[in-house]
């Protein structure tokens, strides 16, 4: 029988910070949560949290290896813990965020928390520096741009439709055609989409990513894709790993099947290609049963608790 979850990588992984243009960061992890900041004149822009603050506060020290600006601003990408519960560690003026990640986190935010805590405990570095759930103060439901000053052009938030959660937005430089895209799109990593909307992310909600044009894309984990072929490799990888899922749960919840033989369908037919990726095992029988959720009409995610995790992973991962 399988760890559950990732409860068994412990091996740390080691972490790569990028300069991508004149005060454009990103630091990428092996398949661990990446984040990202961006420099205003006088100012930060820091995107995503990680999973507590003492992981995030070793981020902010690479960080002021390059500059000392105060941040101002941090965006959170959705409500996922292991992107926001590091937020105290930032000192940000304001926690911006969709206005949908903001009723996520307070509909289901304890039980989230609780819930990756015991799938990640490795992302979990001192658990007791969380002071407590992350309350964005600033929220919207379509687009915020923030100028950055001092000729450094501007960073667009913006919603894309529902994909990965209901409230997932990216942040984009238009100027520097780089885009933070958070876990809408992976990047040689797999796809965790156990509360998702598939056939809208698969559709609507890439294309719209798609249409920005990205030319850097720094994905929720994975490496930065460089060059629109990198980009366009990402996004289609992520819109594969979707339709893919779609296609053999389909296939069994219309044949009237059972939820084992779907997962056992995804699995087989996602393996060769992904299987290897970071993550894959560990998402694959939460993926496959909000996906079958949403085949049979539940419209939003069920709440996952730690209880429920394993209840799912005994059924389908043995
Ligand atoms: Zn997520």
């Amino acid at each position: 029988m399988k760890a559950f979850a990732s409860s068994a990588d412990q091996a740390a992984k080691e972490q790569t910070l990028e300069v991508l243009a004149e005060g454009v960061y990103a630091l990428t992890a092996e398949g661990d949560p990446n984040v990202g900041a961006i420099e205003g004149e006088d100012f930060l822009v820091c995107f995503e949290a990680m999973a507590t603050p003492v992981a995030a506060a070793d981020w902010l020290e690479r960080l002021r290896e390059h500059t000392s600006k105060p941040v101002r601003y941090l965006v959170l990408s959705h409500y996922h813990a292991v992107r926001v519960l590091g937020a105290s560690a930032f000192g940000a003026e304001v926690i911006l965020a969709h206005d949908n990640t903001r009723a996520l986190i307070a509909e289901r935010g304890q039980q989230d928390w609780a819930s990756e805590l015991g799938r990640m405990p490795r992302l979990f570095r001192d658990p007791s520096s969380i002071p407590g759930l992350t309350w964005p103060t600033a929220t919207f439901s379509d687009r915020v741009t923030i100028h950055l000053g001092g000729g450094r052009g501007e960073l667009v938030l913006a919603y894309r439709g529902r994909g990965h959660t209901e409230g997932d937005i990216v942040a984009w430089l238009p100027r520097q055609k780089i885009l933070f895209a958070g876990d809408l799109v992976e990047a040689q990593a797999a796809l965790y989409t156990g509360d998702a909307f598939h056939r809208e992310w698969a559709a609507g909600t890439l294309d719209a990513v798609a249409a920005l044009g990205a030319e850097s894309l720094i994905g929720g984990r994975g490496a930065v894709a460089r060059g629109q072929d990198a980009v366009a490799a990402a996004i289609g990888q992520t819109r594969d790993f979707l339709n893919t899922m779609l296609a053999e749960v389909g296939e069994v919840h219309a044949a009237r099947g059972t939820l084992k033989e779907a997962f056992t369908a995804a699995h087989s037919a996602l393996a060769p290609r992904y299987g290897r990726w970071p993550i894959f095992e560990h998402c694959m029988p939460f993926n496959v049963s909000r996906l079958w959720d949403e085949l049979s009409g539940i419209e939003r995610p069920v709440i996952w608790t730690a209880e429920r995790d394993h209840e799912v992973w005994d059924q389908l991962q043995d």
